[in-house]
């Protein structure tokens, strides 16, 4: 599928050259990898305000029992216990995986500036990987939206807690399909 999405105008090798945005991205990385170590399905992300993480989030569902605490909900969060709901007009975010529904409507009434991802979100993604609310004109303004920035790192994340969750249930699938998967073929 196409990651970039209808608004994007950069492609993620050129945004990877960009060492801002490699520097960010590799910070919400680091959520998610916490997220990982914490047993949470591993989404990190990090809002950039001024060039300063002014809000960084990871997944928090399961710990919480709350299906609503996502890695951007915990952001958000956190910028708004010292800035102004206003400065999310100003404000980048970096997440591991595409924004799901949820997630990318809330970004969307927040009016966050611009959202780069890592690897999309088929099932559940809220910018392009199944809805694409962020250029839904009826409501709220737009925001452009970049993926595939370290998207294989992103995915790595995601097979990593996937084998891990397997290993813990009571009929583990058998060990072929607990090894990590490693490549990146187009049809894996
Ligand atoms: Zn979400």
């Amino acid at each position: 599928m196409d990651l970039l999405g209808a608004e994007s105008e950069l492609a993620p090798s050129a945004l990877v050259e960009d060492s801002r945005h490699a520097y960010f991205m590799q910070e919400a990385l680091s959520m998610g990898e916490k997220a990982l170590g914490s047993g949470e399905t591993p989404v990190g992300c990090v809002l950039v305000y001024n060039d300063q993480i002014v809000g960084r989030g990871m997944n928090d569902t399961n710990r919480s029992m709350n299906g609503t605490r996502h890695a951007e909900f915990l952001a958000i969060a956190e910028l708004l216990r010292t800035y102004p709901r206003s400065t999310l007009q100003e404000t980048d975010l970096y997440v591991t995986v595409e924004p799901c529904v949820m997630c990318a409507s809330a970004l969307k009434q927040y009016r966050i500036r611009r959202v780069y991802y890592g690897c999309a979100n088929d099932r559940f993604g809220g910018t392009g990987g199944v809805l694409k609310l962020h250029s839904d004109p009826s409501l709220d303004p737009q925001y452009p939206v970049h993926g595939g920035l370290f998207q294989k790192e992103a995915i790595m994340l995601l097979r990593r807690f996937y084998i891990q969750e397997n290993e813990k249930a009571p009929n583990p699938r058998p060990k072929k399909n607990r090894e990590l998967n490693t490549s990146f073929e187009d049809k894996d």
